[in-house]
């Protein structure tokens, strides 16, 4: 089989990229190696994943976001963050000048349902499903990539979407930075007493952070950061004594809490590859920067980056040709290495409780609280 572009991977971003490139004309084979039921009906996974403005705007474009069901759509007006029982919080948007939300909350399974219709219904994109990589071969004008079973690809670029993990970038030859913060996110639907007014909290505890993320009605997504035993501790309860426990440590900021969903469990790992992109090959979504989610911009990166890369190779002859692929890896490293960085570093600070760490968690939250950098941040989240 002969196509323009070879993606790996039919995540959210690897679909949206394909979808991206073929409006353009190219063809694309995604190769992904969950079979096609699993793509057509994901299973619940946890994840809500916080939209931006810039974010919806693609997702429209590439007629993902029609296909989401509005009923399931929570807008995110206000985020307040507080560091423990301080009384002080930090908070963005909700300001009366704007009446924009922040951007919006969106279970991860129904992006990637929707993403993995838009792909279909797009032409010039074929899901090659249930396979992987099983071997590559880079020459001077195309890529040869072989299938675990066999069959021959053979391309022009080749984009690795595989993951945080991503053997593909491996293959290729690329590092990455990985951290292994020791900790595990542990994220469930809770629904609660009071209304959360669409405010999502987030607050230091337990040698963690709590966050509480608002759902359409009265229900939120929280998501823990525990250490391992205390998450696995966590998972082991049974329905009610989750439920008392959470609702003790929300600290009755919503009422009284329930179970409402599976739970879900997520060691954190953050990535950041050395390169972006090279001779024949590009990197896309989390295989290229994989964030920490605390500050919930992974995704976002990784639609970012789609926007990026969809730009750079528009009217390239040969989509696979050097300089268009080191202007998309330029541009993506300046956009996405400042936030990595800071997110590492604030990530660490919220997992750290010697008295030095919990002084600058409240000095950083002060200086987060002046007015220009809220509104910097708001604007940021709102472009
Ligand atoms: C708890 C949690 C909350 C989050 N919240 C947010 C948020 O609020 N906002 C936000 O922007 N981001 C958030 N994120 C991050 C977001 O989920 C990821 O950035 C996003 O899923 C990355 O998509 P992707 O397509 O790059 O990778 P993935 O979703 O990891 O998809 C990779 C795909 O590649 C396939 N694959 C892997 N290896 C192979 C192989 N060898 N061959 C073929 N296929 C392969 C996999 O099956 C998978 O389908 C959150 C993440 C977590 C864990």
């Amino acid at each position: 089989m002969q196509v323009d572009v070879v993606v790996g991977g039919g995540g959210p971003v690897g679909l949206c990229l394909a979808r991206a490139l073929a409006q353009q004309g190219r063809t694309v084979a995604v190769v992904e190696r969950q079979p096609r039921t699993a793509l057509a009906a994901p299973a619940f996974d946890g994840r809500e994943i916080a939209l931006t403005h810039a974010s919806r705007r693609l997702l429209d474009r590439l007629q993902v976001w029609s296909r989401l069901d509005a009923g399931t759509i929570a807008p995110l007006c206000q985020a307040r963050v507080q560091d423990g029982a301080s009384p002080f919080a930090l908070a963005i948007g909700g300001e009366a000048d704007t009446g924009q939300p922040l951007g919006w909350l969106v279970a991860n399974h129904r992006i990637r349902q929707a993403a993995y219709e838009a792909a279909l219904d797009q032409p010039g994109v074929s899901v090659l499903d249930d396979v992987g990589v099983a071997a590559l071969r880079r020459e001077l004008e195309r890529v040869v990539v072989t299938l675990d079973d066999g069959r021959l690809l053979h391309t022009r670029l080749l984009v690795a979407a595989d993951g945080r993990l991503s053997g593909l970038r491996r293959q290729l030859g690329v590092g990455a930075e990985l951290h292994e913060l020791g900790r595990s996110m542990l994220v469930c639907h809770v629904a609660h007493a009071r209304p959360h007014h669409g405010v999502a909290l987030e607050w230091f505890a337990y040698g963690g952070t709590v966050a509480l993320l608002p759902l359409v009605g009265d229900s939120s997504s929280l998501v823990l950061t525990l250490a391992p035993q205390q998450a696995a501790a966590m998972m082991a309860l049974d329905p009610t004594a989750f439920a008392e426990e959470v609702t003790g440590l929300c600290e009755e900021r919503l009422g009284a809490m329930r179970l409402a969903s599976s739970r879900h469990l997520y060691p954190l790992v953050s990535s950041y590859a050395r390169r972006l992109a090279g001779p024949r090959f590009a990197l896309a979504g989390d295989a290229a920067v994989g964030m920490h989610p605390v500050t919930a911009h992974g995704f976002n990166f990784g639609l970012a980056g789609v926007e990026r890369l969809a730009a750079a190779l528009e009217g390239a002859a040969d989509p696979g040709a050097s300089p268009p692929l080191q202007a998309f890896a330029r541009a993506h490293r300046r956009a996405t290495w400042p936030l990595y960085a800071a997110t590492q570093l604030v990530a660490r600070l919220y997992t750290d409780e010697r008295p030095g760490a919990r002084l600058l968690r409240r000095g950083a939250l002060r200086v987060a609280a002046m007015p220009a950098f809220r509104q910097a941040l708001r604007r940021h989240l709102q472009h």
